[in-house]
């Protein structure tokens, strides 16, 4: 039987939605946290993935920074196994606004940000002549003045959701993916004592008690607090990144788009990310289309600074949704990237806004908050105790050659890590991620997971097909002419046979 009273419930199994049941479970507080799919479907599992220091704050509000470059500190030592060091250059080019004085400006910049790196054991910036820049990046435009070096840390933000679940789970908390928020249940003073949800899996309602209820869906979260005494509004922020499946540059470039705005060229795990765009998006939340002319802009504006990039063929893209706060009249890459804990007085919480880099000490106040309300005194570990990390006793079977992923692999995240379904070990493992884009590797790895979630062969087959689907969805923006068609007729094929 499941146990369905808490004195929390969570609904969004996003980073802070995660994080907060982790900080939660661990100081004992009786939780429940719910997903409507995997874990990180949403903004958490398609960012730019840069646990960075906040430098874009140090012009307005300095204490942000020093508080994001210990939160950054402290993420390292948690999750030091899912982060890599970055170094970027930041080029200026002859004919960029400002010209020597931008190159002048960043360094001054790059200087003061240099105060609060040892708390996130960054390293200070250098400057580099035009020589210097384009004998460490070839690749880069000859047509540059200078660059100066800034260092920050990159993250696989998929793990780092779901290990925050994982370690929620092995800290006491219900977690649960799959499982859809359908509405509040409210007693007869009108304060929230629950809510009802669906369960995809097992195909059935259940109703949950807690005596706390946060919704932390992210962007969904406007329409659900349509449910709620206060409504509230966000801007949600459209972002698509362009994914190549090798490293192509030696270092990570901070660039200007095309139109001026910033943007991110990142070696990341063995890929690299480019983006993103930033655009106000009023479609469907749970549908977001990638668009052709979003990837010739990131493209072409990666080109004007790195021209080989025409060397390469990238492999993939995605597109996540940021939570930004409500603003009339700004433009949607001026918004602010703060968070805001709304209290609807009722037993009821709202996350608005915030970043990846600084969802544990979000959570932190989240919980502090809860904390007190329930008179619980055990204090904080989230920025002490590591995340469980990824720990295959034998390596003997190679699954997926481009990845380097192994049976033990696939089945210690089917077994330890709330994996559901086949396409959830994406994430996970980066199964189908790599430059294969699962040809070699997707049809042994159903077999896998068949046998052990017991499966029919007619399940395998479904999740095998799904997990297809999924690969193809990220890979078809990205892809034209003859690999395109394909691509088409094998997703035909398998609908049809
Ligand atoms: C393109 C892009 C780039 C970014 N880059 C960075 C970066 O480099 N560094 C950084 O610090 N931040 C970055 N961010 C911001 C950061 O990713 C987000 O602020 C953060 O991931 C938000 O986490 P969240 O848990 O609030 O929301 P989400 O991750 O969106 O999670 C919300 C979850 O709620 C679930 N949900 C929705 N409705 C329901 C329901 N009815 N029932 C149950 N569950 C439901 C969704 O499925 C989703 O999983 C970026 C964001 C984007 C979009």
């Amino acid at each position: 039987m499941t146990d369905t009273s808490h004195d929390v419930i969570i609904i969004g199994g996003g980073i802070n939605g995660a994080g907060i049941a982790r900080d939660c479970a661990l100081r004992g507080i009786k939780t429940l946290l719910i997903e409507k799919h995997d874990f990180a479907k949403g903004a958490s599992g398609n960012n730019t993935g840069m646990i960075h220091g906040g430098i874009r704050y140090l012009r307005y509000d300095v204490g942000t920074t020093r508080s994001a470059c210990t939160d950054s500190g402290y993420i390292q030592k948690i999750a030091g196994h899912l982060l890599h060091r970055v170094p970027f250059l930041f080029p200026v080019k002859k004919k960029d606004f400002g010209g020597k004085f931008l190159l002048e400006g960043a360094e001054i910049f790059f200087e003061a940000y240099d105060r609060f790196q040892p708390l996130k054991n960054g390293k200070t910036h250098t400057r580099l002549t035009r020589e210097e820049a384009l004998e460490l990046e070839p690749g880069l435009s000859p047509d540059i003045l200078g660059a100066v070096t800034l260092d920050e840390w990159a993250v696989d933000f998929y793990r780092l959701n779901v290990e925050n679940a994982v370690d929620a789970k092995l800290a006491g908390a219900q977690v649960r993916n799959y499982c859809e928020f359908t509405k509040f249940i409210q007693d007869s003073k009108n304060q929230v004592a629950g809510i009802e949800f669906y369960d995809h899996v097992n195909k059935r309602h259940e109703e949950h008690t807690a005596k706390w209820v946060i919704n932390a869906t992210g962007a969904w979260g406007a329409s659900i607090s349509k449910q709620t005494n206060k409504p509230y509004r966000l801007r949600p922020g459209k972002g698509t990144h362009v994914v190549y499946p090798h490293r192509i540059s030696n270092y990570g470039l901070i660039m200007k788009a095309i139109d001026g705005r910033q943007m991110f060229f990142l070696p990341h795990g063995q890929e690299t990310i480019i983006g993103t765009t930033d655009d106000d998006y009023y479609g469907d939340l749970d549908n977001i289309p990638i668009l052709e002319d979003e990837i010739r802009y990131v493209i072409e504006s990666a080109r004007s600074i790195f021209p080989s990039i025409d060397k390469y063929e990238p492999h993939n893209s995605y597109v996540g949704l940021r939570p930004t706060l409500y603003e009339w009249g700004k433009n949607e890459y001026a918004l602010s990237r703060e968070h805001l804990i709304l209290n609807h007085h009722n037993n009821l919480f709202s996350i608005m806004g915030g970043k990846l880099a600084s969802y544990r000490e979000l959570a932190e106040e989240v919980t502090d908050i809860l904390a007190e309300k329930l008179d619980v005194k055990t204090p904080c570990q989230t920025h002490t105790r590591i995340l469980p990390g990824f720990h295959p006793e034998a390596e003997t079977e190679e699954v997926c050659m481009c990845e380097g992923i192994s049976k033990e692999d696939l089945t210690y995240s089917i077994h330890n890590e709330i994996c559901s379904r086949l396409s959830d070990l994406r994430g996970r493992t980066h199964l189908g991620k790599g430059t294969c884009g699962g040809v070699h590797c997707l049809n042994r790895a159903s077999q896998i997971f068949a046998q052990e979630k017991k499966l029919s062969c007619e399940q395998q087959l479904q999740e095998l097909k799904h997990m297809q689907d999924v690969c193809l969805s990220e890979r078809s923006s990205v892809l034209d002419g003859a690999n395109l068609a394909r691509e088409e007729l094998g997703h035909l094929l398998r609908h049809f046979n």
